[in-house]
């Protein structure tokens, strides 16, 4: 039996991120993440411009409300103010964006396995999430990584059961402190396999973390789940899946593992182009039976053409704004199944994988 006193919030919470059109800004990257976007418009990796940056995704306006239902901060932001002296969390309460934060630790080596991990940060977890619920945060992200190598036979057993474990312990802290977790369970897309091996291992990993929610009494109508979409791996030299592929598998897979008690399902992109992402989106909420939301919760598919506009140079944060709200609104249009496509940028087609990728 769930306990949890804030048992009405988490239910009212998860819904509202995922609310028709709305999905999730993921930008909790760690210093040491956003420190690499950085460097790809030569900026120093220092405070104040992380604090710039991110008060220009928080201090959007407009039609902002209506694409985006919650942004994921990393902890330095949920404590930074805008320019004005106001704090982000103000500004996103008033716009009526639910709070995430980010409480993982990052990911250690599984001892005994072929460089598998598990993610850490279990330790005084529930004292962290009570001064993130003071703060004003009222959902959390905990992003569990695994690797498939079909030859292999990778993910183990081991760390599939380490990783539901742990994203069930995390979930259940989460909300015993009034925050909705996001359960990440994400399956990197490197490697050489097929759509159908992603299918097929996708399939075991959420069966493994669904019987482990239960077994920890998570409140699943309080909670959402994040995992990547059925892809072929990035090395996969056959032909490359179409976007109704891709939406009918995922959904299959969703279809065979995740309860409709879950309110939504916001998927990573994962190193997907941003184009990709939205149209696989549009792909998912065109096909029938589903139960659930199906939503975004995407870092670099949303943000990567923001960054390279903007620059660092406060004369481009309103054309920088301008391409975030687009990337939101296409988003939003696929989580309705209403994309129609767009006239492709370059920025908006690059390829955003980044090999063994650490948040
Ligand atoms: P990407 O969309 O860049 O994969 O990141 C989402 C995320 O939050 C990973 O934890």
């Amino acid at each position: 039996m769930n306990t949890s006193k804030y048992q009405e919030e988490l239910i009212a919470t998860a819904k509202a991120i995922v609310a028709p059109g709305k999905g999730i800004l993921a930008a909790d990257e760690s210093t040491g993440t956003i420190g690499s976007r950085f460097q790809k418009i030569n900026l120093e990796n220092i405070e104040e411009n992380r604090r710039a940056y991110r008060e220009l995704l928080i201090g959007t306006e407009g039609d902002v409300t209506k694409f985006i239902g919650g942004v994921i901060l990393y902890e330095e932001t949920l404590y930074q103010k805008m320019a004005d002296g106001t704090p982000f969390a103000t500004v996103l309460k008033n716009k009526g964006i639910h709070i995430g934060i980010k409480v993982d630790k990052g990911v250690t080596p599984i001892p005994n396995t072929d460089g598998e991990t598990s993610t850490q940060g279990l330790d005084g977890l529930g004292d962290r999430c009570k001064k993130y619920y003071e703060a004003g945060a009222r959902f959390a992200k905990w992003r569990a990584v695994l690797k498939i190598d079909v030859a292999k036979n990778l993910p183990s057993n081991l760390s599939i059961l380490e990783n539901a474990h742990t994203l069930a312990r995390y979930a259940a802290i989460c909300q015993e402190n009034g925050l909705v977790p996001i359960v990440e369970p994400e399956i990197l897309m490197d490697g050489d396999h097929s759509i159908e091996d992603s299918a097929r291992i996708t399939e075991k990993v959420l069966a493994a973390v669904f019987k482990a929610l239960n077994d920890h009494n998570v409140l699943l109508e309080g909670a959402l789940l994040k995992p990547n979409m059925v892809l072929a791996g990035t090395g996969y030299t056959g032909e490359k899946p179409t976007a109704k592929k891709i939406g009918e598998l995922t959904v299959r897979t969703l279809q065979r593992t995740v309860p409709p008690a879950l309110p939504g399902v916001v998927f990573l992109s994962g190193g997907q182009t941003e184009i990709e992402a939205t149209q696989n989106l549009n792909a998912m909420n065109v096909v029938p039976n589903r139960p659930w939301s199906l939503s975004f919760s995407y870092g670099r598919a949303l943000q990567a053409s923001v960054i390279s506009t903007w620059k660092g140079d406060a004369a481009n944060v309103e054309g920088a704004r301008k391409v975030y709200l687009h990337r939101a609104k296409c988003n939003s249009l696929a989580q309705l199944g209403k994309y129609e496509g767009e006239e492709a940028s370059a920025s908006a087609s690059e390829s955003l994988y980044v090999k063994d990728y650490k948040y």
